[in-house]
């Protein structure tokens, strides 16, 4: 209300300022004519020497007196503009911006433009009450969630907003039924009926375990004549899928009499031929133990299909044989019934 009064009182101190200043400037009009007759008066009565002097004395106190009174004129002048200012009817105007409950208003003088923004409501939710988007003003309570209970496959739900709060309960299954078994190389499943909410629940049944056979060659070792051993291989693998699960080298010191075994038995197989009997029987005479003429003769690296062609022919150079004959006499020597056959087949029999 008094911001509205201002502009029109600080109307009326102009105008008071004003008139004060034409009084002021009219009264010296009317002296200045005064002392212009004056001089006209004394110009036709006086010599002109004298009136030389008597003119610049009293034009020396005319203009005194004119000094004065613009002096006075000016400090009323700048008095008053003061006044103005410091009343706040001339103002340089600083504009704060319009709000919700105020309009444009200049921060000095408090003058304002237009109207007020007025209130941008949001409605009351779940989490705030009813609220000013734009000064943040809060009117009332909020509303609070409706929260609504779990199920199996939902967590608690609020109803208006849709937040979350927790898990899902998860079905409730209490019997279940194999439809496919788990292996070790695949999953299994099951079904069963969800206690709370009646609905078929399938679920995975996870792989199982592998089951380890023994240890079991996968490569065996090899010697040679020279009695050096090169590694071999063992492996452990499921029982059920054959996947190797497990594996490692493996390989053996030999003893002395088995090198020697080796050695002989390279020796031999370097001049004639023998099958795997045989030859054992032939170390054994020799003076090697079972074991160390077994080792040497499993060991040699010989191929019995060979030994048993080679045999073979060696038999047909001395003798002419049936082919049940030569395979009998190669039976005899120890050779397999099928070395025997091929020995038979590779000498045309
Ligand atoms: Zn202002
Ligand atoms: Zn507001
Ligand atoms: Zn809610
Ligand atoms: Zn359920
Ligand atoms: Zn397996």
């Amino acid at each position: 209300m008094s911001d509205d009064k201002k502009p029109s009182s600080g109307g009326e101190s102009t105008d008071c300022a004003e008139t004060e200043e034409t009084e002021t400037v009219a009264e010296t009009k009317e002296s200045e004519a005064v002392s212009s007759a004056q001089q006209e008066e004394n110009g036709t009565e006086t010599p002109t020497e004298n009136n030389e002097g008597d003119n610049s004395h009293d034009t020396h106190k005319l203009w005194n007196s004119l000094e004065g009174k613009i002096g006075a004129v000016a400090a009323v002048v700048i008095i008053v503009i003061g006044v103005l200012f410091g009343t706040h009817v001339f103002c340089v105007h600083h504009w704060a911006k319009a709000t919700c409950t105020s309009p444009r208003t200049c921060i000095i003088c408090h003058r304002t433009q237009g109207k007020k923004l007025g209130h941008y409501w949001l409605p009351a939710d779940c989490e705030y009450p009813k609220r000013c988007g734009r000064c943040g003003i809060e009117v009332g309570k909020k509303l609070g969630h409706k929260w609504e209970a779990a199920t199996c496959t939902e967590p608690t739900t609020c109803k208006r907003c849709g937040k979350t709060k927790g898990s899902p309960l998860g079905h409730d299954v209490t019997a279940w039924k194999t439809t496919k078994e788990a292996t070790c190389t695949e999953s299994g499943e099951q079904e069963g009926t969800c206690n709370r909410c009646g609905q078929t629940v399938t679920q995975t049944i996870p792989m199982q375990e592998h089951t380890p056979g023994d240890w079991e060659v996968a490569k065996d070792y090899t010697i040679d004549p020279a009695g050096y051993v090169t590694p071999g291989l063992k492996v452990r693998k499921c029982k059920v899928c054959g996947k190797v699960l497990e594996q490692q080298e493996y390989t053996v010191e030999l003893t002395t009499s088995q090198s020697n075994a080796l050695a002989k038995a390279a020796d031999y197989l370097s001049f004639s031929s023998f099958s795997h009997e045989s030859l054992i029987r032939q170390l054994e005479f020799e003076g090697y133990s079972t074991d160390d003429a077994t080792f040497a003769a499993d060991h040699c690296g010989a191929d019995w299909m060979v030994q048993a062609e080679k045999k073979a022919q060696s038999y047909m150079e001395v003798s002419s044989f049936s082919r049940a004959g030569l395979i009998n006499q190669l039976e005899f020597e120890g050779f397999t019934p099928d070395q025997a056959a091929h020995g038979a087949d590779s000498v045309g029999l």
